[in-house]
């Protein structure tokens, strides 16, 4: 059963991946052999996390940049094709909120928002395209959310962006299969991470109502995602595509 999940000799991109659920992603693929690109801006938090990414025995590297933007995405992909000669696994999870009811946000937060978390994986996920066409397959992992399938007051622009990531998965599945790249979303529950930690301070009795509603009767944590990201990104998966899978503790199937 290990060879399903083996990624030794696989590179994998993983966008924002160093914190929170990306680096928990990171381990996991790491921990099954993938080599490991960390993209993100803050560049002393992405070298920590490729020294922890390194020290699983992995190759590890960081690439600084802005995924929503065109430039910097090309530039990315040209130096990870440059590095390792080849890319098979692309994880979009950038991602930011900006927390205000739908009557009050302003045009350039809800570019913002839509950018760096739609944008950005139509940006990575058509500039990697062909390498992983090259390579005759791929995996591509977007990132959506509880906001994909429920609505809430405080979050129009996260909520249009992370519904719009299923349907753009779902579009890249079909699009994409006769390639054999598959594309699929994780749809995570609430989860730990310093996106949340900003949410908790901001809502009052957010914590104790995730709780209440999760059948699991927790929070998740980043090291959640290891297993999920290394399962879409092995050839485990390699009939499964277009899926989002939710990974909330039973968070959505709560009545
Ligand atoms: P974090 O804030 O911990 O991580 C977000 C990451 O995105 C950071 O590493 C940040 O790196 C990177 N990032 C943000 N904007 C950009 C950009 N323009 N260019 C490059 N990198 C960027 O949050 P989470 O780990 O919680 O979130 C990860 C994903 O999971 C997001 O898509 C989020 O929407 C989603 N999610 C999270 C949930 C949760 O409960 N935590 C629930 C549902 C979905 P840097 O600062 O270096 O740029």
């Amino acid at each position: 059963m290990a060879g399903h999940f083996d990624l030794r000799g696989k590179v994998a991109i993983v966008t924002g991946g160093n914190g929170g659920i990306g680096l928990g992603m990171a381990r996991g693929l790491a921990d099954a052999g993938a080599d490991i690109v960390v993209v993100g801006r803050n560049e002393a938090k992405s070298q920590t996390a490729v020294a922890d990414l390194a020290a699983r025995g992995v190759r590890a590297i960081t690439v600084r940049a802005d995924v929503s933007n065109k430039d910097d995405v090309a530039a990315m992909i040209a130096r990870v094709t440059e590095s390792f000669g080849r890319i098979d696994i692309l994880i979009n999870n950038a991602g930011t909120n900006i927390r205000k009811p739908p009557d009050v946000v302003e045009l350039e937060e809800w570019r913002e928002v839509i950018d760096t978390n739609l944008t950005s994986a139509f940006l990575c996920s058509k500039a990697a395209y062909p390498v992983l066409k090259a390579n005759g397959g791929g995996k591509i992992i977007n990132i959506g959310s509880m906001l994909s399938i429920f609505g809430a007051s405080f979050a129009p622009a996260y909520a249009a962006s992370k519904g719009g990531i299923v349907q753009y998965t779902r579009a890249c599945a079909c699009a994409w299969a006769p390639d054999n790249i598959q594309v699929n979303a994780i749809l995570p529950g609430w989860i730990d991470t310093d996106l949340t930690r900003a949410a908790r301070k901001q809502i009052d009795g957010l914590h104790d109502r995730v709780l209440a509603r999760t059948p699991s009767g927790r929070w998740g944590n980043s090291d959640d995602f290891g297993g999920i990201a290394t399962f879409l990104s092995s050839p485990a998966s390699d009939f499964v595509t277009g899926t989002a899978i939710p990974v909330d503790g039973g968070y959505s199937i709560m009545a």
